[in-house]
């Protein structure tokens, strides 16, 4: 658990040391303009930070694509295919791997890569982000030949990251509690991830070149999430050792 007081105090140490955070923000499962985007999209653009939409193809609505289209900080990143689950009986939620074959999902993901270029034009970014942050890893190695070249999913990257030809940026800090109600996981519970990657690249514990992302989920927020986003976004503007990273700057500057 951390407290506002932590994450502060930690990012003092960033400055002490002379070093700016890069940090960045993505949101998924958006699939067609609802009141919680609006109100989302409202955040951002209060406190002047970008943010990135992992938007589900299949499901991506028209009215989405001309409501992003007037948005200049917000990116449309690829979540997937259709948020389906094909995982491994006993296994974990997987869309992109289980018992879903390679050639296939290497065949939708690339159709609906297309659906979303052709909808979201320069606004969508060629980053592929797997439903439930897991991907069959024997696909990796395909993912650069349909035109992909940034991968987001959750925690510290692994080493390999370096080697899959992709620009691989995860993020760090998940702002719901998936098995307690998949709600709202509660101010420290949110600040005890961000502070601790935070804290793991100033260390030299992980790659530190690895900007720190913080995973929202807009269909999943109540009032006490809201407030504490908004929050979060003030504070890591006015400190001098934070900076919310555009996109495409994410996907550029993140290479490992
Ligand atoms: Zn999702």
């Amino acid at each position: 658990m951390a407290t506002w007081r932590e994450l502060t105090a930690e990012l003092d140490a960033w400055h002490a040391a002379g070093a700016q955070a890069g940090l960045w923000w993505r949101d998924d499962d958006a699939a067609t303009v609802t009141g919680a985007l609006r109100r989302l999209v409202a955040l951002g653009k209060r406190h002047g930070v970008p943010v990135a939409l992992a938007v589900v193809p299949a499901k991506a609505s028209a009215d989405l694509a001309a409501f992003v289209s007037d948005l200049a900080d917000v990116c449309v990143l690829q979540h997937g295919i259709r948020h389906r689950n094909h995982m491994i009986p006993a296994g974990k939620k997987i869309e992109l791997g289980g018992t879903m074959p390679r050639q296939t999902i290497l065949t939708e993901l690339s159709r609906m890569k297309a659906r979303l270029e052709a909808m979201f034009q320069s606004r969508f970014l060629s980053v592929l982000v797997p439903p439930w942050n897991r991907i069959d890893a024997g696909l990796l190695p395909a993912l650069p030949g349909l035109g992909f070249t940034g991968l987001s999913t959750y925690g510290p990257r692994q080493e390999h990251a370096g080697r899959t030809g992709l620009t691989w940026v995860n993020t760090h800090a998940d702002l719901i509690d998936w098995r307690a109600g998949r709600r709202f996981k509660g101010t420290e519970a949110a600040l005890e991830e961000l502070v601790a990657h935070l804290r793991a690249k100033r260390l030299g514990w992980v790659d530190a070149r690895e900007p720190t992302g913080v995973m929202s989920h807009h269909l999943k927020h109540d009032d006490h999430c809201w407030a504490m986003l908004g929050e979060l976004l003030e504070r890591c503007t006015l400190h001098p050792a934070a900076r919310w990273l555009a996109t495409r700057e994410v996907f550029a500057l993140g290479a490992p």
